[in-house]
């Protein structure tokens, strides 16, 4: 079951950067997110007990961390919804990068709802605007997808 939180942009970057690494590598030590979020170790720790507090990630200190079930539900609903705003907003007239930017602003905020009802407006789209595979709801598997980032802010 989804946990019922209330996420910020960050935390989803946070959240998918540790699914990158944990694909690449199974776990994930503080001093790689650091690096790969560009911030302090003591910055990527205090994240990291967030997102363990929160259920999110799974901590143990001489192994690393590990995204909980609940955390691979989230990082496949936020690839979900950013993947069918991207088409919403390509449709709606911005550019690429634009969409990428702007869906990455609201994405975890919209209820699921909204997000059901463009996605079935839009035919259930199977790729992003990147060529990026969409995980659709319901359909949790450990198959690898790619994350898509933002290029340029504007
Ligand atoms: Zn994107
Ligand atoms: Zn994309």
């Amino acid at each position: 079951m989804m946990v019922l939180v209330n996420l910020s942009r960050r935390d989803i970057e946070y959240l998918f950067t540790i699914y990158e690494i944990e694909l690449n590598f199974g776990l994930t030590k503080t001093l790689q997110l650091a690096k790969r979020m560009n911030v302090s170790p003591s910055t990527a720790s205090a994240a990291l007990k967030r997102l363990s507090n929160l259920g999110l990630v799974r901590l143990s200190y001489r192994r690393g961390a590990k995204l909980t079930r609940e955390g691979l539900e989230i990082v496949l609903d936020m690839l979900w919804r950013h993947g069918v705003l991207e088409q919403a907003f390509i449709r709606m007239g911005l550019n690429i990068n634009e969409a990428c930017e702007v869906a990455y602003r609201i994405q975890h905020l919209l209820p699921k709802e909204a997000l059901y009802k463009i996605c079935e407006a839009l035919g259930h789209p199977y790729k992003c605007p990147h060529g990026y595979e969409i995980p659709h709801p319901g359909k949790l598997s450990r198959k690898k997808y790619e994350i898509c980032k933002p290029r340029t802010s504007f």
